[in-house]
């Protein structure tokens, strides 16, 4: 269990849900990570759980000055950061004669400008370290096709795949891999917002389309966190060096069904 041994991850919006498990998975694996989340009480106590491995950073990923100070806490504690998981993100959904500006600017600064300028910012961290580093953006099979009532966060995954093309493809050159994660439906905190939302806008009682779509998963239930981490750790892990500018369902089936 020591694929990641020596290795430092900074993980964004990791005080819970996905990236925490993910925060889990690495530790598991002799790395120490960053649990960087605007939310820094929920983040204390994450890296409290997972012991002295872990620090909780505050980072807001629409902030470049928290950006920068994040790297640089996680820098100061553990010498330099050779993975980067780019996981924050929120949720929106509404018709699109429903979508509003405010709505639409706030889902793409946290989930695409939020992901981009991290990803730089690390990067030239990486590359005047002299770290041949490995950067995971957190897509979804929400980015590979549209949603009639999701339009606005699933175009903001489609950009993550697309971002993940072109900086995957720009960066190899200074060693470092970057590559994409596209979960299907996976429950937790999140999906209790996303559950919220369609008992709004399909007129459900809450619970029902959670319900309703882990049965339509061909795997027959929707995913957990924890069966993400495999392909987290594999795409952070050494097997993974020829590896580029990819984005890796992980959905029990969904792409296919
Ligand atoms: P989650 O909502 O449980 O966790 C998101 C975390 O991001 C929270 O801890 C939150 O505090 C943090 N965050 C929000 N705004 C932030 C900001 N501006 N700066 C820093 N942190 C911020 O989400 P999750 O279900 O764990 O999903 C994690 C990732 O996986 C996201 O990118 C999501 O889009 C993607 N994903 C989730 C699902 C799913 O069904 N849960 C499916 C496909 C893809």
């Amino acid at each position: 269990m020591t694929r990641l041994a020596g290795k430092t991850a900074l993980i964004t919006g990791s005080a819970r849900g996905i990236g925490l498990a993910f925060a889990k998975a690495y530790v598991a694996q002799g790395a120490r990570v960053a649990i960087a989340d605007i939310d820094i009480d929920r983040a204390r106590s994450a890296a409290d759980g997972i012991g002295e491995a872990a620090i909780a950073v505050k980072m807001d990923v629409t902030d470049q000055a928290s950006i920068d100070a994040a790297i640089n806490e996680t820098v100061s504690a553990f010498g330099q950061i050779d993975i980067l998981v780019n996981n924050a993100a929120i949720f929106t959904a509404a018709p699109i004669v429903e979508i509003t500006r405010e709505d639409y600017a706030r889902c793409f600064d946290i989930n695409v400008t939020g992901t981009l300028f991290t990803m730089q910012a690390v990067a030239r961290h990486m590359i005047e370290a002299g770290v041949k580093g490995r950067i995971i953006n957190m897509a979804s099979q929400a980015g590979r096709r549209g949603e009639p009532l999701v339009a606005v966060y699933c175009a903001s995954k489609a950009a993550i795949i697309s971002l993940t093309q072109s900086a995957g493809l720009n960066l190899i050159e200074h060693g470092i891999n970057v590559n994409a994660i596209a979960p299907g439906v996976v429950d937790g905190e999140h999906w209790d917002g996303v559950d919220a939302f369609f008992a709004k806008y399909e007129n459900k009682p809450l619970g029902q389309k959670k319900k309703e779509v882990g049965e339509a998963v061909p795997y027959g239930r929707m995913g957990t966190a924890d069966d993400l981490t495999g392909m987290a750790v594999f795409l952070a892990s050494p097997d993974a060096d020829y590896i580029v500018a990819q984005t890796y369902n992980v959905d029990g089936g969904q792409w296919m069904s």
